[in-house]
């Protein structure tokens, strides 16, 4: 059982500086790219579930081209419950088996604290249902809203697709790339979110959620929904595999009940399920001005923003504020 660091206040805190994607490192180092890559996308991660989640979502649970082609409530509402339906399951046995049965105790959790309850800075005075209404009524609905753009341009040949079996190395170029192609966009997107009127009235109610929980990855106003959730319409504009969009889409939506789970692993007893949450990000939700981006991409790095989880960062940190603050 971890104890509570008092001069940090991490229950549990990694043991190594954060460490970005070596894709990025001069000179490049082959094996570790390699290694990197493989454990992204090989290994039994989570991102191997989603690929195929995708597969089944794409190939079984999507209506028809022919039902989509025309503008219609009844498959339009049908992926709305769907995807409420696959949050529920992702977010919703995350949050039960970790911080209802906690299965797990405090092991690889970040902070002791609880979800909060009785607090009025959340709807409801509890931050669980609070959450559970922003990713639903906001996040799922921008999720579904975007999805039902796509395929009805795509049932009406307005939007162009690619398979699989006609380009197999555009579909692998493209695998490899979603985490890069995220990793820009949530950066520069995250930044702007920071931009004192946008924060105010829009990020905030993401940030409320300074200690965190499945429910709160898209936990977000529905201005923050439009914009977070943006990226995979790039594949309206280029042509892809159906199964790409349907897996860009889900890493953007459900991966981060993952990320914001409050556990950096899930366990069963000694063993090790899978990775969770990244501490890079559970750091950007105590201190705010700082780690934007993600691992994948090391924009941080590069812009001056980055936080390794020491001591020494956190003064960097506030000189970098203070600094800020008197220009
Ligand atoms: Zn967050
Ligand atoms: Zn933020």
């Amino acid at each position: 059982m971890s104890k509570l660091n008092r001069a940090t206040g991490w229950n549990y805190q990694p043991s190594e500086p954060i460490k970005y994607n070596p894709l990025f490192d001069f000179p490049p180092k082959l094996d570790l790219i390699f290694g990197w890559m493989i454990k992204r996308w090989v290994s039994i991660s989570r991102f191997l579930l989603f690929f195929v989640l995708a597969l089944i979502l794409t190939k079984y649970l999507t209506p028809s081209l022919s039902i989509m082609g025309e503008v219609d409530y009844s498959w339009v509402t049908y992926l709305f419950m769907r995807n409420t339906a696959l949050l529920f399951l992702v977010a919703g046995t995350l949050h039960l088996y970790l911080h209802i049965l906690k299965v797990q105790g405090d092991d690889y959790k970040f902070l002791k604290k609880e979800m909060a309850k009785n607090n009025k800075k959340f709807k409801f005075r509890n931050q669980v249902y609070d959450n559970i209404f922003w990713s639903v009524f906001s996040g799922v609905t921008i999720w579904t809203f975007y999805e039902a753009i796509y395929w009805y341009g795509v049932a009406n040949g307005i939007v162009g697709t690619s398979s699989f079996q006609s380009s197999p190395i555009q579909f692998f170029l493209w695998i490899l790339c979603l985490p890069l192609i995220r990793g820009v966009h949530f950066y520069s997107i995250h930044r702007l979110l920071h931009v004192p009127f946008l924060y105010k009235h829009v990020h905030v109610t993401h940030h409320r959620n300074v200690n965190t929980g499945p429910w709160s990855g898209i936990s977000m106003h529905p201005v923050e929904n439009i914009i977070y959730q943006s990226s995979p319409l790039i594949h309206i504009f280029i042509p892809t595999d159906p199964m790409i969009f349907t897996l860009h889409l889900i890493l953007v939506t459900l991966n981060p009940a993952f990320t914001h789970s409050g556990f950096e692993q899930i366990k069963n007893k000694k063993t090790k399920l899978l990775d969770s949450a990244d501490f890079h990000h559970q750091l950007h939700h105590r201190y705010f001005d700082c780690n934007y981006g993600n691992m994948d991409v090391p924009l941080d790095v590069w812009f001056g923003t980055h936080h390794d989880g020491s001591e020494e960062a956190t003064k960097a940190m506030r000189l970098r504020m203070k600094g800020a603050a008197t220009k």
